[in-house]
């Protein structure tokens, strides 16, 4: 922005228009002489007014005979050829025929009548009827024509290759000056209040400078500036001439007063001479300079003796005069256009910035650019959507909320407001809170508000603090004028007024007001405003979009969204999936979290399983939730190295227990990895995860398995097993084994009994592939209440066989039924149907699926061992969960999990976890069984560390019930 100083020009501020009809409201006495009216002219040329239609002279000036030897009463009614001569006259009236011709452009004529002989340079124009037509001796010293074309092309051309609308006014002073030789040549720019500055002078060394002086407005009366509006180019030759009157027919009814406005020699105010005059100015030529048909100011040329530069040379200084208003025009366009620019640039970043921030005032407000650039204030107060910022210099919050109820209370609902003088504009007291304020807090003096919501809910405002400045009056503007020369006793008003007599340059300090608002600055603010709502409207929109895209309960990206991220990551890596891998995450046994502790627990669960997956993965990786407990980690440029690594420490990081409701509980993960090769489409990489997953269930869960080709088939037979269970089941092609179990001592227990599903052409499908997609398709309880009834009827024959041995029979209960309100009754209907004894039925759950807390997980068990049937928790000890919950569940029996019993004898560590276990189980009365034995040497070690039952391979396989038939008739 440029710095407005005196020596500056503005480029924001506005021409005045002289002729806007409410300037009339205010007249002044200067403004009601009737200057264009004077009835005289001055005395270097002659005026004559002849009728057009027939040349006759209407009118003459007293001087005729001085300048023509033509009395003035011999020329009134007489034909124009008279004054001039015939052929100066027919050029004259060739002219007037002539649309194309103008009549300020001189004609040099040959005057030869009466006494004279002399060349006279000629111009006339129309008004009323009549021709006016002015003759002014031909300046002999005059510059040739070529000489004045040379002239002139220079000083165009020094106009034109000055930069910036201030060196343009420089060049435009110091080219007339050398031209004309005035002493003292000067842009004169009027200001919006049509007070004026020197914005540029040339001047003969030894002269007061009057540069950056400031003249009010009244100095120049507004009919004045009409005139000014109306003839471009006047000229004083000697502000001490005599009038010259004019003369006419006093008979003629056309002898109405001719109206000068358009004379170049028309006789100015005594108010304008005595100014002069007291300004020390003996001649002058004013040249006004137009904004289209509005003046931007003149160009006024002083002399302190009586001087006149001839006809042609003064147009074409007047030429001069309108190719610089054209250009000085233009540039001060081209710089606020600049500048416009500039700030819709700003505009344009500040509103990027903001688009797609969580809060816009906050956007608003930080980095760079600061939207104080935005209209070059010092300080800034913005709410947006409800929330305020502040930024910069601005007013204690009581005046901008003054300011507020003001905005509000006013009809200016959604208009902008601006203000260049708080004190002044907003000094009513009872309009503000604290009424000192505004007046005392001066140093905030400017506002410019735009609303961004109806009644300034949400708004922007921007302060500018005060800007002391000085201007320089050439004479004090609150001096009145005196020495009225047309004064006359009585009439109030006009003794009052006259030519200002003291020039002294009178400085004049402006406070409480700030650099007044530019366009360009008040129409960036609105079009700010105009964006915001949109902006806002686009981030709900974002939001909307959000959410379709996103999973709500966790703010991941949800199924959608991963397919689309998948696709770019896909599109991205060459060849097309290199380097692209996919983690398929499922929490293990989460339907029972949700099922028994209810969904708030589960969803809290859900929410830090996202927190954990999120904090675990990269920045670039996608984490997204596609299903209930199932979340996908796309990860680009990763070798599948890497995502195995990774697929791990996901596994590690939820070996932490989570906080359920202050309790702690550990949820693991089964996570399946798959790697892009250039053969997968992305729908096949996911499902490929999703495969390896089961496998890492499959393998006991807690666990990550990454995806081989072989596992396809798995899919598929997956796939398949999903759609033939039910049937299956129906037609009862399931088997039940058995697989003994012994006590230490060697005596047969009982069974345990497994599922088992011989699938035509796939051979035997072993429990740990259906068993998951029973529970997953809801027929967990029918296969459940097939085994029951089976097992339980299978039993009842051997116990029946051999009562001595008092068999038992341990059904396995998937987690996801034990919550099941059917199951105990599906219990006591098998017993009692079968005649079994509760104490003969074993349930065994799998430890990994207890929960602490379990509310209804403790009913069952509770129910059951009041019923009188066992418990048992299934492959314990890889569950994680706290011991501590064995004390508080009724159990009788604790599986010891496979994975122990492999490792013995040789690993110490794993003896050292089942001696703890069965010194656990035996210290709350709860029998130790040792589970996968399968060699002597590990039934010697589980023997040593005290189980009290065995079940493994060395004992016994699982077998048909026919096996167990033909065990016990062999003994
Ligand atoms: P589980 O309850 O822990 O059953 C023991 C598993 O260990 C059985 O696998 C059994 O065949 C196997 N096993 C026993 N001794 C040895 C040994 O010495 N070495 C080895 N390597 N393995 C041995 P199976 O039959 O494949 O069953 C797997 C799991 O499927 C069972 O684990 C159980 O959780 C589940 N399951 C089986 N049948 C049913 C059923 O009818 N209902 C439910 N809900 N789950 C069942
Ligand atoms: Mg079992
Ligand atoms: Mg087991």
């Amino acid at each position: 922005m440029t710095e407005l100083g005196s020596h500056e020009l503005d480029p924001g501020h506005d021409v005045v228009d002289f002729l806007s009809p409410d300037e009339a409201a205010d007249l002044t006495t200067c403004d009601r002489e009737p200057i264009h009216l004077p009835g005289a002219i001055q005395p270097h040329g002659v005026l004559l007014a002849v009728r057009e239609t027939d040349l006759t002279i209407r009118r003459v000036s007293a001087n005729s005979a001085t300048h023509l030897g033509i009395d003035p009463s011999v020329l009134v009614g007489a034909p124009l050829s008279l004054a001039l001569g015939t052929e100066p006259a027919e050029r004259l009236q060739e002219a007037l025929g002539d649309p194309r011709a103008s009549g300020s452009d001189p004609l040099l004529v040959h005057v030869a009548a009466g006494l004279t002989d002399d060349a006279f340079a000629v111009t006339w124009h129309r008004i009323a009827g009549l021709v006016v037509v002015e003759l002014e001796p031909a300046d002999q010293s005059a510059p040739t024509m070529s000489t004045l074309f040379e002239d002139v092309r220079h000083s165009m051309e020094a106009l034109q290759s000055a930069e910036g609308a201030r060196a343009i006014c420089e060049a435009a002073v110091t080219e007339v000056r050398r031209l004309t030789g005035y002493a003292r040549v000067m842009v004169y720019r009027f200001h919006p209040d049509e007070h004026g500055e020197i914005v540029a002078e040339a001047l003969e060394p030894g002269l007061e400078p009057y540069l950056g002086l400031h003249y009010p407005a009244s100095d120049i009366p507004r009919q004045a500036r009409k005139l000014y509006l109306l003839n471009h180019l006047r000229v004083i030759a000697d502000v001490d001439y005599t009038p010259v009157p004019l003369l006419g027919d006093p008979t003629d009814a056309e002898d109405a007063p001719l109206d000068l406005s358009c004379a170049g020699l028309r006789s100015v105010s005594p108010f304008h001479l005595a100014y002069l005059r007291n300004m020390g100015v003996q001649a002058t030529l004013t040249i006004s300079l137009m904004r289209g048909t509005r003046l931007w100011g003149m160009l006024v040329c002083h002399h302190g003796s009586p001087k006149l530069v001839g006809a042609q040379l003064r147009a074409a200084c007047r030429l001069l005069g309108q190719m610089f208003s054209l250009l000085v025009v233009a540039e001060e366009g081209h710089e606020r256009d600049r500048y416009q620019v500039r700030l819709a640039e700003l505009e344009s970043q500040l509103v990027t910035r903001m688009s797609g921030a969580p809060s816009l005032a906050d956007a608003l407000v930080d980095g760079a650019p600061s939207p104080l650039a935005l209209t070059a204030a010092d300080g800034m107060v913005a709410r947006i959507d409800g929330r305020t910022v502040v930024l910069g210099s601005v007013p204690p919050a009581a005046t901008v909320e003054a300011l507020l109820v003001r905005l509000r209370s006013d009809d200016r609902d959604a208009q902008s407001f601006v203000c260049e003088s708080l004190p002044r504009d907003l000094s009513e007291p009872s309009d503000l809170t604290d009424p000192t304020d505004l007046t005392e807090h001066r140093t905030h003096a400017g506002v410019l508000a735009v609303p961004l919501s109806a009644r300034y809910q949400d708004f922007v405002m921007w302060f500018r603090e005060e800007l002391l400045h000085t201007t320089t009056w050439g004479g004090d503007p609150d001096k009145p004028m005196t020495g009225d020369p047309y004064a006359k006793p009585g009439e109030d008003g006009f003794a009052q007024l006259g030519p200002r007599e003291s020039f002294a340059a009178w400085a004049h300090e402006v406070r409480g007001h700030c650099r007044p608002w530019l366009e360009a600055e008040i129409e960036t603010a609105k079009s700010f405003a105009d964006t915001v709502p949109e902006l806002l409207l686009a981030r709900a929109r974002d939001r909307l979009a959000h959410f379709a895209l996103h999973d709500d309960l966790t703010g991941l990206p949800n199924r959608a969204l991963l397919a689309d991220r998948l696709e770019q990551a896909f599109a991205r890596s060459h060849p097309r999936g290199r380097h692209v891998a996919l983690l398929f995450v499922d929490l293990d046994h989460f339907k029972l979290v949700n099922d028994s502790l209810g969904h708030a627990v589960g969803d809290s669960l859900l929410r830090q399983a996202a927190q954990r997956l999120v904090l675990a993965s990269r920045d670039t990786d996608t984490v997204a939730r596609i299903g209930g407990d199932e979340f996908v980690v796309l990860c680009e440029s990763i070798s599948p190295e890497a995502a195995e690594r990774f697929a791990e420490r996901v596994v590690a990081v939820f070996q932490a227990p989570f906080d359920l409701e202050g309790a702690e509980a550990v949820t693991t993960v089964s996570v399946g990895v798959a790697v892009a090769d250039p053969s997968v489409t992305p729908a096949e990489l996911l499902r490929d995860a999703d495969t390896a997953m089961y496998r890492a269930k499959n393998g006991g869960r807690n666990a990550c398995a990454p995806f081989t080709p072989e596992l396809r088939a798995i899919t598929l037979r997956r796939v398949e097993i999903e759609t033939r269970l039910r049937p299956a089941l129906e037609q009862g092609e399931l088997e039940l084994h058995f697989q003994p179990v012994h006590t230490i001592a060697g005596e047969l227990r009982g069974f345990e009994a497994l599922s088992r599903w011989p699938l035509p052409g796939r051979g035997m499908v072993p429990p740990i592939e259906f068993i998951p997609v029973a529970e997953a398709t809801g027929l967990i309880g029918a296969l459940t209440d097939w085994a029951l009834s089976t097992g339980l009827s299978a039993l009842a024959g051997w116990r029946a066989r051999r009562p001595e041995l008092d068999l038992t029979l341990a059904v396995n209960i998937a987690p996801s039924l034990v919550t099941h309100a059917s199951l105990e009754r599906m219990i006591a209907d098998a017993l009692s149907r079968h005649d079994v004894p509760a104490h003969a039925l074993c349930l065994e759950i799998t430890e990994s699926a207890l929960v602490v807390d379990d509310a209804p997980a403790r009913h069952f068990f509770t129910t059951m061992r009041d019923h009188g049937v066992r418990l048992s928790i299934d492959d314990f000890g890889t569950g994680f969960s706290s011991l501590a919950y064995l004390t508080q569940l009724p159990v009788d029996e604790v599986k010891i999990d496979r994975a122990f019993i492999s490792g013995l004898p040789a690993r110490t560590a794993d003896a050292t976890v089942v001696a703890s276990i069965v010194g656990l189980a035996h210290q709350l009365g709860l029998e130790a069984l040792a589970e996968g034995v399968e060699t002597e040497e590990q039934l010697a070690t589980v023997r040593r560390l005290g189980c009290d039952l065995v079940q493994g391979y060395l004992l016994g396989r699982p077998m048909p019930a026919a096996e167990v038939d033909r065990l016990l008739t062999q003994g």
